[in-house]
């Protein structure tokens, strides 16, 4: 543990400007005297034996003190801790109304059901050129066809004077087969948005501005889609469907033999923005927790056979979208991403069941996910919050595998913290891994 003052905040840092802190704010850290009672804003904190305290505090917009009051014995202490709560942002409101065309600029634009929506729409791609109905302060409404409506940002388009949204034609489709996967060629006259959609028997295909196009491609009798990628190549819109990949005969000794598995011990020691993840009641870093289960997954998993890769050394700083091509460039059958999690700043830590949580995002990396989540269910001393869909670069990025994230515990809980110090929970963390990617090819393999 770090040495520590008599007090210490981990979070939320000194002057933080909180965008979502009502109707209350949770605080944890540290005291140097486990047994001095704690009280901040008048409410009793829970103080564990390791020294680690966490509170929930009812909070207003604002300059916004937190007052922290403890007596170690010797004498009574108080420390005031400032941040800033931002009011909620106002809802956007439709500033026009027409019929105009756009055209996309630059990859990585997200389409959404709504300006307020904080999530993304899964299946719809955006490219070429849109129509355009409306806009608030900062998106645009698109009317993608058959009178689907999308909201997306305004920054990822052009809005080139007096120009009808061109139509797409369909020339030819096709198939091809290779030993590792199937691709299926849409040729174009021209690029347009599309949505694909993974179902549990076909995978279906509509792109936007062609007539009301559709395709839908029906999986071969007894295969699984194990991923699915798609590219354009000039008009041309190829989807690769990926078959399950053939492993050599395992042994018993060595049921994983053959596997290539990549981990992502999630963070790098420099946060790439504020507020990338937080640190542990004494100030430790989650990208150390991270690693620490990732090398002893690795071990567990060689044990059984199967070949790791990292994406990163312990000290490395390795953005998102570098784990996602080394993922991809290694050749690896599955992808496992590791974390530790934290709740935003509104929620109440003290009136919730923390446990682990397991994501996935294509539907194809569903089932590596239950798998896992069962094991951790088994295995793991920590309720299960089940098994989410969680919109994540590295998941989403790495749609030619199975890809799962996992947030193993919260390092914001000292009760939590005080598992992670543990090298014996650390082991059971890489167990619980290890026999989910188990269960996971043992289902498959029948
Ligand atoms: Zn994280």
């Amino acid at each position: 543990m770090n040495k520590i003052a008599p007090l210490y905040v981990a979070y939320p840092p000194r002057n933080a400007v909180i965008k979502n802190g009502l109707p209350g704010l949770f605080i944890y850290g540290a005291l140097s005297n486990a047994r001095a009672g704690l009280k901040i804003n008048g409410i009793k904190a829970h103080v564990y034996k390791t020294g680690a305290y966490i509170a929930y505090i009812p909070a207003r917009a604002g300059n916004f003190d937190f007052k922290l009051e403890f007596d170690d014995g010797k004498k009574q202490h108080a420390y005031t801790h400032p941040v800033f709560i931002e009011m909620p942002p106002p809802p956007q409101r439709l500033l026009a109304e027409y019929k105009k065309t756009a055209v996309v600029t630059r990859e990585g634009c997200r389409p959404r059901p709504t300006p307020q929506s904080g999530k993304n729409l899964p299946d719809t791609y955006l490219t070429g050129a849109v129509e355009i109905t409306g806009e608030t302060a900062d998106f645009y409404r698109l009317r993608l066809t058959d009178g689907k409506i999308a909201w997306a940002e305004k920054d990822f388009f052009s809005v080139p004077q007096k120009r009808k949204t061109p139509q797409n034609r369909i020339k030819n489709i096709s198939v091809r087969e290779e030993p590792a996967k199937t691709l299926i060629k849409i040729e174009n006259t021209r690029r347009v948005s599309f949505t694909a959609r993974e179902r549990k028997n076909s995978f279906d295909i509509s792109l936007y501005y062609s007539g009301g196009a559709a395709v839908k491609v029906f999986y071969k009798k007894g295969q699984i889609l194990w991923g699915c990628n798609y590219k354009w190549r000039s008009n041309d819109l190829i989807f690769e469907f990926y078959h399950q990949p053939l492993l050599p005969a395992a042994d018993a000794a060595k049921p994983l033999k053959g596997l290539k598995v990549f981990l992502d011990p999630g963070h790098s020691p420099k946060q790439i923005y504020a507020g990338e993840s937080k640190p542990s009641p004494h100030g430790l870093w989650e990208y150390k927790f991270n690693y620490k289960i990732a090398l002893a997954a690795r071990r567990a998993l060689a044990v059984l056979g199967a070949r790791v890769i990292l994406s990163k050394t312990l000290a490395e700083q390795m953005p998102l979208q570098l784990r996602a091509q080394k993922a991809k460039d290694s050749g690896a059958h599955i992808f496992i991403s590791l974390h530790n999690n934290s709740w935003p700043d509104n929620v109440n830590p003290l009136k919730r069941k923390n446990g682990s949580e397991i994501y996935y995002y294509h539907p194809h990396s569903a089932a590596l996910a239950r798998a896992i989540d069962a094991s951790y269910a088994r295995n793991i001393p920590l309720p299960s919050e089940g098994v989410k869909h969680g919109d994540f670069y590295v998941l989403r990025n790495t749609p030619q595998i199975p890809a799962v994230l996992i947030e193993n515990a919260y390092i914001s809980l000292p009760q939590h913290e005080e598992l992670l110090m543990k090298p014996s929970f650390i082991k059971r963390l890489a167990d619980a891994i290890t026999g989910g990617v188990l269960g996971f090819f043992k289902h498959k393999n029948n």
